[in-house]
């Protein structure tokens, strides 16, 4: 019997309604990849190792790798591995040749959930769809729209590279052992049309959390270095971070590199 670690975040889906819908949101097929982040005891990778040809587990705890190992089921490959340290844009580009959609899944470890998105970031180009089960108050952050007071530096950088969308909320009665916050599921599209060099990119990491420093001053303020830079609008230098467009961002990242 294996008991929950608190370090690794562990909280295991117990819900059948919910695994079901988390399961129909990913809709595994056949010849689709797909990466589940932080397996547990399976309460998705079962399911979906039914409809899917090959399942590949990134998991950190030694006990659930050996759980796994034992399990000795067809089409499974376990890794066992920090997920914020793994390659994903190494392990995605095995899918390039494959004639299925490439996915990243899991329902993650909520202490880890804001790097794991940025670490992620970085496979983005070579990944068609992310469906994951975070604390509903980061979800609810990145999917935020500028003017919302929940609008903040993950919003920008997020929606910068990927469309979001939450697609079910979950209450801690899914969960053994319960957190004690509410959940919810995100699907993440990498947007196609993203072109910022990695240049402009380190640029829109820097102007977003200079402007998000100090959430109730106006960017006048928070801008102050590169006002000479950009060219700010009277109404703009008297905005606060939270009200500026994902777009807006962009394009002073890229004048910032120019
Ligand atoms: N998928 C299972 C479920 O829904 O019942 C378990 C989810 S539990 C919230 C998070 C899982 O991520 C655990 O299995 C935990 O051991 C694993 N985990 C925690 N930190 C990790 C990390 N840095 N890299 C990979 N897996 C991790």
């Amino acid at each position: 019997m294996h008991r929950a670690r608190k370090r690794f975040g562990q909280n295991f889906l117990q819900d059948d309604g919910v695994i079901y819908s988390i399961v129909a949101l990913i809709n595994p097929s056949a010849d689709m990849h797909v990466i589940e982040i932080g397996p547990g005891l399976g309460a998705l990778t079962r399911p979906l190792l039914r409809n899917l040809n090959q399942l590949d587990l990134l998991e950190i705890d030694r006990d659930l790798v050996a759980y796994w190992n034992q399990q000795n089921l067809k089409g499974l490959k376990i890794i066992e591995g920090d997920a914020l340290k793994f390659d994903f844009s190494d392990w995605a580009k095995n899918c390039l040749d494959r004639k299925g959609l490439c996915k990243v899944v899991g329902n993650l470890p909520y202490n880890i959930s804001s790097p794991l998105l940025f670490h992620l970031v970085s496979a983005a180009k070579e990944i068609d769809e992310q469906v994951f089960m975070l604390q509903a108050e980061v979800v609810e952050r990145m999917v935020a729209k500028a003017g919302s007071s929940d609008f903040s530096r993950l919003s920008v950088m997020l929606q910068a590279r990927y469309d979001m969308e939450l697609v079910l909320e979950v209450p801690p009665e899914a969960f053994d052992p319960q957190p004690k916050v509410n959940s919810a599921v995100v699907r993440m599209i990498p947007r196609k049309e993203f072109e910022l060099s990695i240049a402009q990119w380190n640029s829109l990491e820097k102007v977003v959390a200079a402007a998000f420093s100090q959430r109730r001053k106006m960017l006048r303020t928070n801008l102050n270095i590169f006002t000479d830079r950009l060219n700010l609008t009277e109404s703009e230098l008297k905005a606060r971070a939270q009200d500026i467009s994902v777009d807006r961002y962009i394009e002073w990242a890229k004048v910032l590199v120019s």
